[in-house]
């Protein structure tokens, strides 16, 4: 925790077309999403993960993502990206012009061996083919690394596996890598120590970070990366998004909720509160179920100038 260097501004990446929704029941129509993503842009939003390039079997939630690419108002200075899990993902991408993809391993060796016969490492060695093609059309690509602070299966994920995971994206050709908190287990203290020891081993990587806020720590956690000098940061509107490995628990942490600590934090974002507020109360009437968002359950504390109340005495009781 040596080399802290709290961060002015940041710079947070819009997830709830994507990590948020792909776990609801409700499947937004093609229109609403688009409406969602042009609201994003208006309100100052820089990067916004619209979608995944999945089968539409196994994510029917995601199966639109063609078309809102295809369909939404794409404003000048805006980064909007999509997940992929393999060449098609970038066929799919081209298609339909997306400009950005993202892939993701686990840092889980034993989930990642029972799944794919592979360490993480492997897994990333293996993207090799689907970076060329999309480097070669002209699309970014990003690499993220879930359960790195934490999973359900191993006892601890090492510093060195996560260490071994970046080599392998960056030998592929990835340098914008997210460190990701899918299971929830990750803590301020543990952020503020390997935040600057990654920064420092690969001064070449552009980190993100991506927390969940299964319990309770997620705006802790980014404002602790916020503290390590780390800039950018996924959230999600209301807190969309369940933690599939904790039924019933909090899912991604609310967007509204980190640009409220920013905004009375003077941590510049570039987006306005009130608009990104609006747009929550938007996604709640979409997916029909109240979440886990503090600000869109008490608002902003700045909104909060009551009456002090006056006790009421009655006139005779003086007497
Ligand atoms: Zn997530």
């Amino acid at each position: 925790m040596s080399e802290n260097k709290m961060a002015k501004a940041i710079t947070i990446c819009e997830v709830c077309l994507r990590d948020g929704l792909q776990n609801e029941k409700t499947i937004l129509t093609t229109e609403e999403k688009i409406d969602l993503v042009n609201k994003m842009s208006d309100a100052g939003f820089k990067v916004i993960e619209v979608g995944s390039f999945m089968s539409p079997k196994a994510v029917p939630q995601m199966a639109n993502t063609d078309d809102v690419f295809k369909a939404m108002n794409k404003k000048p200075g805006v980064q909007y990206r999509a997940l992929i899990a393999n060449e098609r993902g970038v066929d799919r991408a081209i298609a339909c012009g997306c400009e950005k993809v993202k892939l993701n391993v686990s840092a889980s060796v034993a989930h990642n061996i029972a799944n794919l016969n592979m360490t993480p490492a492997e897994s990333v060695a293996g993207f090799g083919a689907c970076v060329e093609k999309a480097k070669a059309a002209g699309i970014g690509i990003s690499g993220s690394i879930s359960m790195a602070f934490g999973s359900p299966w191993d006892k601890e994920i090492s510093i060195d596996t996560v260490k071994s995971i970046v080599e392998a994206y960056l030998k592929v050709g990835v340098d914008e890598i997210s460190l990701s908190d899918a299971s929830g287990m990750a803590y301020p203290t543990q952020v503020m120590e390997m935040c600057p020891e990654m920064a420092k081993a690969y001064p070449e990587v552009t980190w993100w970070l991506h927390f969940h806020n299964t319990r309770g720590l997620g705006v802790a956690n980014i404002f602790a990366g916020i503290m390590s000098g780390f800039t950018r940061f996924d959230s999600s509107f209301a807190g969309v998004g369940g933690c599939p490995f904790v039924p019933g628990a909090a899912g991604n942490v609310a967007t509204e909720d980190v640009l409220h600590m920013c905004d009375e934090s003077h941590i510049e974002t570039g987006i306005d509160l009130d608009k990104a507020i609006a747009i929550s109360r938007q996604v709640v009437q979409y997916i029909h179920h109240p979440t886990d968002s503090y600000i869109l359950r008490a608002g902003k504390a700045k909104d909060l100038i009551l009456e002090v109340p006056k006790k009421r005495v009655k006139h005779e009781e003086k007497k």
